[in-house]
């Protein structure tokens, strides 16, 4: 019996040499079940936010707005996809809460209050815990 010809080995070495990316080529991206639900979920929640007001939660702008998590994924991945723990931020007031909380609660302490709100509403043992680490930032 005869084996099906190979292809050429030149168009194979054309194809490996180009310079796209392996997750444009590839036809079945390796993406679990799992992430893929929890894509499909993420993006739930944030059309439930993107439904509401198209304003930054902390100024106001309608510019560049990012979807801001107020507990974060990473930490708190039982949250990530829950609408109650997400607002519309513009990007300098997202980049404000996720690296300098005080200065995030000092320019928008109305936002501050609401995010420490949803803090404690959604997460009490860790609204507490931080309540005593930071007492001066968790007044609420
Ligand atoms: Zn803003």
């Amino acid at each position: 019996m005869e084996s099906p010809p190979t292809p050429p080995m030149e168009n194979h070495t054309k194809a490996m040499n180009r310079r796209t990316p392996l997750s444009r080529t590839t036809p079945l991206r390796p993406v679990s079940a799992k992430q893929r639900g929890a894509k499909g979920r993420l993006g739930n929640a944030y059309r439930v936010v993107d439904a509401g007001p198209r304003a930054c939660f902390a100024c106001g702008s309608s510019f560049q707005l990012t979807h801001s998590h107020t507990l974060t994924q990473k930490q708190f991945p039982r949250h990530a996809a829950n609408p109650a723990n997400v607002v519309l931020e513009c990007i300098g007031c997202h980049a404000l809460y996720e690296h300098n909380k005080a200065g995030y609660a000092l320019r928008f302490p109305e936002a501050f209050a609401a995010k420490l709100a949803t803090i404690r509403q959604l997460e009490p043992q860790y609204y507490a815990l931080q309540a005593l680490k930071h007492p001066n930032l968790f007044t609420v």
